[in-house]
């Protein structure tokens, strides 16, 4: 329906007869060419911009943005001082400027260069790949995704702990919000650390422990995008694997009812590339896979 359409029908103080246009609809659109506004709206408009305010906090979804609104909370103030928080929350909302600006991909490589160090002296064989858009050549990088591994398969063991105990005793890392020890094979953390010297920021930083065999999947997955991840997941499955941030495996063997009877079977892929060549795709550049 064009616009000037209901303009003329409306202006001319006729009820309004384009077809799917009932009287309370053509009630706002009058309201609306009036005024220049609706009045109904007016208290939802304010909602929205406070459940985004609420659901910038780390740790807090939608929905405990919601429950927040309802409690009658309308300002970070609000929450600071009279919501209860989970600890991941209460770090969210410390940080909640610096978490909401992204750094430099300068700053990104001088994090990545200080887990790498930290984790060289411990053993000079792992290797520390800074992923995520980082390693997609992004100019900005909201947080820093660093995957950590030995060639050798066997001394990526026991690292997972000492790198972050390290890292805690320099204080690099200043707050952790996940630690997942046993994700599979991978260990995973989710924290803050922050930059020696003036006027640096808190900064969002994971770091995956993978063992070798698991590299390249874990690589592919940790540098995304999320949406090439999924288009890559879905092509998967139409080829009859599955793809995950652990491995490529040849499809699940599932009794008619969906019952797995048999896990596949994992399809070794030493790089990216033979992932790739294994979906039967052209390999695509860490920078050529924003979707
Ligand atoms: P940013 O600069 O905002 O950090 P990013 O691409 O690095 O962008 P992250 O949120 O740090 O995004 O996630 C790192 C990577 O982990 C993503 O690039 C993506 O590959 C993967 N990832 C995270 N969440 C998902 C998800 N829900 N589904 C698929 N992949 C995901
Ligand atoms: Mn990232």
């Amino acid at each position: 329906v064009r616009p000037e359409a209901y303009l003329q029908s409306c202006a001319g103080g006729e009820a309004c007869k384009i077809p799917g246009i009932g009287k309370r609809m053509a009630e706002k659109i009058l309201e609306i060419l009036e005024s220049g506004h609706l009045r109904k709206l007016d208290h939802i408009s304010e909602s929205v911009a406070v459940l985004e305010v609420f659901s910038n906090i780390w740790g807090a979804g939608v929905k405990r943005a919601q429950l927040w609104y309802q409690q009658g909370f309308r300002t970070l103030d609000d929450i600071r001082t009279k919501a209860p928080l989970t600890s991941q929350q209460a770090v969210g909302l410390k940080h909640y400027e610096d978490f909401l600006e992204r750094m430099p991909r300068e700053e990104a490589a001088e994090i990545e260069q200080t887990v790498s160090k930290a984790a060289w002296s411990l053993n000079p064989g792992l290797v520390c790949v800074a992923c995520g858009s980082y390693r997609r050549g992004k100019a900005t990088c909201g947080d820093v995704d660093v995957l950590v591994t030995h060639p050798d398969g066997q001394s990526h063991r026991g690292i997972f702990g000492k790198l972050l105990d390290s890292l805690r005793r320099s204080g690099f890392l200043t707050d952790d919000l996940v630690i997942q020890e046993d994700s599979g094979n991978q260990k995973k953390y989710l924290g803050v650390c922050r930059l020696p010297g003036p006027g640096r920021r808190h900064r969002r930083l994971d770091i995956i422990v993978a063992p070798h065999a698991e590299f390249a999947c874990a690589l592919l997955y940790f540098t995304g995008s999320a949406y090439f991840n999924c288009s890559m997941r879905a092509l998967a499955k139409t080829r009859g694997m599955s793809l995950s941030e652990h491995a490529l495996h040849t499809a699940v063997v599932r009794a008619p009812g969906g019952r797995k009877v048999g896990p596949g079977l994992v399809l070794p892929t030493p790089t990216e590339r033979d992932v790739f060549t294994l979906l039967g795709l052209a390999y695509r550049e860490p920078t050529e896979r924003d979707w």
